[in-house]
């Protein structure tokens, strides 16, 4: 997944890439891990465009994850498909002497640096994928979740436990008085 600067010097330039999730490092750390799972193939297709000093990267980012239901805790498979603008800034050396801190203009916040003729994407994508993920994944838009006191899969097998009622904070409400100055 890399972009040669030479070749964007003409004309911006189509890149179609596909490679498996281990080749992404965080990813397949991730996935060792057992946080996230990803299968199959991690895709890209966009259109990089040399402006000046920058190289711009725009199209989509594809993928599919493999999230725990956020209510019954069983895996969900689901597509990804991201919408991507991302703006690279060759890094420059700073010459000697030069004040090494100086404020960032407005242009430079949001700027992705790299060095030397080619950008690597993996690890730029593989960050927007993260925060991509569904916040709330759902196994089914009616998933009925665990039983909060015995810990059963409601979508698999009733229990027999009561809903725990909870009163003692109202309680503790009624008897509070708001004063004000
Ligand atoms: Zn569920
Ligand atoms: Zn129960």
């Amino acid at each position: 997944m890399e972009i040669r600067i030479d070749n964007l010097k003409v004309r911006p330039r189509r890149l179609v890439f596909a490679e498996p999730v281990e080749s992404f490092l965080f990813l397949r750390e991730l996935a060792e891990r057992g946080e996230v799972q990803f299968r199959g193939n991690i895709s890209t297709d966009v259109v990089v465009t040399l402006v000046g000093s920058l190289v711009e990267v725009e199209g989509s980012l594809s993928g599919t994850v493999v999230l725990p239901c956020s209510r019954c805790l069983q895996p969900v498979e689901q597509p990804l498909e991201l919408q991507i603008a991302l703006s690279f800034s060759r890094q420059v050396v700073p010459h000697a002497g030069a004040s090494e801190e100086r404020e960032l203009s407005e242009e430079e916040v949001g700027l992705i640096p790299f060095e030397g003729d080619t950008i690597d994407l993996r690890s730029t994508l593989e960050q927007e994928l993260l925060m991509g993920l569904p916040q709330h994944p759902l196994c089914a838009d009616d998933c009925a979740g665990l039983c909060p006191v015995c810990g059963a899969d409601l979508n698999r097998n009733r229990c027999n436990c009561t809903p725990p009622i909870f009163h003692g904070g109202l309680a503790v409400l009624k008897g509070l008085k708001i004063t004000k100055d």
